[in-house]
Order: structure tokens, then sequence, then C-alpha cells
């Protein structure tokens, strides 16, 4: 019996924020400039406020400047806007990130189309994805989950090229970017999503799989192709008793029988989740360099 290696995206997420950390005290030794961030959060979910919270606790560490405008709930679309063109318009502010599910009385689609696509670091913008999508084009940002992905099966030396991967998951902001960005490294991708006929035997085909679905455990052993590698983006709570919050998270697929079969995944949490945050300060390192013509 086989057991899969494990894929430590925490400790790999922590290499590149120690990277990072040192690029940027290099740059403001060098030309005193330190990169800046903007979240911008809209009302109390609990969940958004953790991510800000983290997000800012990242940043800091790093020594990224962190803004942070939190508006209430019942706020209007025209106020979000003149926060982000006032960000827009600030030279200390590289990136602009709009925790997103906004509340519904709000045109998301006006709002991300008003972050400039230079301050683009969560990739959100239509032009970046649109990008993304051409050959030959070059995205100012790729969204940070699924770069983030891609960077976990670069950092463990999973050949891409002409292999067969497929994507479970078609959301603009993980499951089409992923699928996107593996085509752009020469794999031949599917993806599958919640009208797929037969997508067990799909998947089976799979040499990688990236899961994005939002659905506890939903890949079984029988999905899965012997030695595949996996990397599970999904976060699901599911009861537990014995935890003191009286739940855990739980991936997409279901680890303790992938694990038998696959020759590598991600662990839930502790594997894609810190390389989203990663991502998201190496694109607004990456965004204040090219602001600053800095290489
Ligand atoms: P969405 O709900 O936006 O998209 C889910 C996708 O899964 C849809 O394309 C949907 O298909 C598809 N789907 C749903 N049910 C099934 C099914 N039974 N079979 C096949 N496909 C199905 O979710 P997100 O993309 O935003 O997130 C996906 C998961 O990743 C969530 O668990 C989320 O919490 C997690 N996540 C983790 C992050 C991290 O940093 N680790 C960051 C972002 C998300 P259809 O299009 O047909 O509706």
């Amino acid at each position: 019996e086989t057991s899969a290696k494990i894929i430590d995206g925490k400790s790999i997420a922590k290499q590149i924020r120690d990277e990072i950390t040192v690029e940027i005290s290099r740059m403001k030794d060098t030309v005193g400039v330190v990169p800046g961030l903007a979240v911008i959060l809209v009302g109390d979910r609990k969940d958004s406020t953790t991510y800000v919270r983290n997000k800012k606790k990242a940043c800091e560490s790093v020594g990224i400047n962190s803004y942070e405008v939190h508006l209430p709930e019942d706020s209007t679309e025209q106020e979000v806007l003149k926060h982000i063109s006032g960000f827009n318009d600030d030279p200390s502010v590289h990136g602009i990130l709009v925790q997103l599910p906004l509340s519904s009385h709000m045109n998301e689609q006006n709002i991300l189309n008003s972050v400039c696509i230079e301050k683009d670091v969560d990739g959100f913008h239509p032009l970046n994805i649109g990008r993304l999508a051409m050959r030959g084009r070059e995205p100012l940002f790729v969204s940070c989950t699924p770069k983030g992905c891609i960077e976990l099966l670069h950092r463990y030396g999973v050949d891409i090229k002409g292999r067969r991967a497929v994507v479970i998951g078609r959301s603009n902001i993980v499951g089409t970017p992923a699928a996107l960005l593996l085509q752009r490294e020469d794999a031949t991708v599917s993806v599958v999503h919640s009208r797929t006929n037969n997508p067990e035997e799909i998947t089976r085909q799979a040499d990688i799989i990236i899961a994005a679905v939002g659905q506890a455990n939903m890949v079984k052993g029988s999905w899965i192709k012997p030695g595949a590698v996996i990397i599970d983006v999904g976060i699901n709570p599911v009861e537990d008793a014995k935890s003191a919050k009286g739940y855990r998270l739980v991936g997409d697929v279901c680890f303790e029988e992938a694990c038998k079969i696959a020759s590598a995944i991600t662990p839930v949490p502790g594997g894609v989740g810190p390389m989203t945050i990663a991502m998201l300060l190496s694109n607004t390192l990456s965004s204040a360099k090219r602001m600053h013509n800095y290489k």
C-alpha cells in the first residue's frame, strides 16, 4: 500500500514569505519604496473579517504597509467606488483588494471593473482574466489561489507539460483561472462542473487534479488515477463533536482514500490556503517593483 507525499503548503508559503521579506527590505534600502496594499471590507461577515485580518497580519510580517477601509453593510456602491478611486490615485498604494462576496445590493462587476489593472493584485479585473486566456498576452496579475496551486506544483517538481489535468470547478476566481494556467503550462486540461456527466470517469484520467468545488470529500479514491498529484482547494466545515469549535475543515477530496492512491496531495488546512496569502504578498511586491521600474 502506497502512501502519498504530503505537499506542505504551509512551509512553502513560509519560505516564499521569507524571500519576499528579504526583497522588500532590499528595495526599501536601495530606492526607499515600501509596497502598500489597500483592503476594502464591506459589512461584518465572519469569514471575510477573518480573511482580511489574516491578510493584514501577513502584510505586516513581510514589511508591506496595509491600509484598511471597513465600511458598514448598508454602504452604497458609490461609497465603495469612491474609496477605490482614491486608492487608484494614491502612489503609496500598489495593490487594491476588495474582499468578496459583496452584499447583494452592490454590483460586483462595476466594483471589480473600477480597480485599475496596474493595482489589481487579486487578478479579478476582466482585462487581466482576458489576457490570461489569450495566447501571446500577459496578464499583469493572476489571481492568488490558482497561482498558489501552480506554484506548489513547481516547487514540488511536478511536470505539467503534456500531462492530463482535470480542474473540478469553474468559478471566475479559482477553477477557470486554474484551468487557464495549466493550459499555459502545456497541460491538456478538462474542466468538470456541476453539469458534467460522469465526472468520476473524467477525473480518473488526470495526472494532475485541482479540486475547487466546495463539497466536502466529494472526490473519492475511485476517482483517482494511481500516482496522480492532487491539489485540494476546497475549504469545507464538517461537524466534529471532538473539536472545541464543534467543526473541523476538510477539502473537496477524501484525504484518507486519496492518500492510498495519489503520489502527492495537499492537506486541508495547510495546503493551498497559506499559498493564497503568500501569492497576494508576492503580487503586491511585483506591483511596487513594476511601478518603480525596480528589478
Ligand atoms: P464556487 O461556489 O464559486 O464554485 C464552485 C464550482 O464547483 C462551480 O463551478 C460549480 O459548478 C462546481 N461544482 C459544484 N458542485 C459540484 C459537483 N457536485 N460536481 C462538480 N462540480 C461542482 O466556489 P469557489 O471556486 O469560490 O471555491 C471553491 C472551494 O474552494 C470552496 O470550498 C472555497 O471555500 C475554497 N476556496 C479556497 C481558497 C483557498 O485559499 N484555499 C480560496 C478560494 C476558495 P457550476 O459552475 O456548474 O455551478
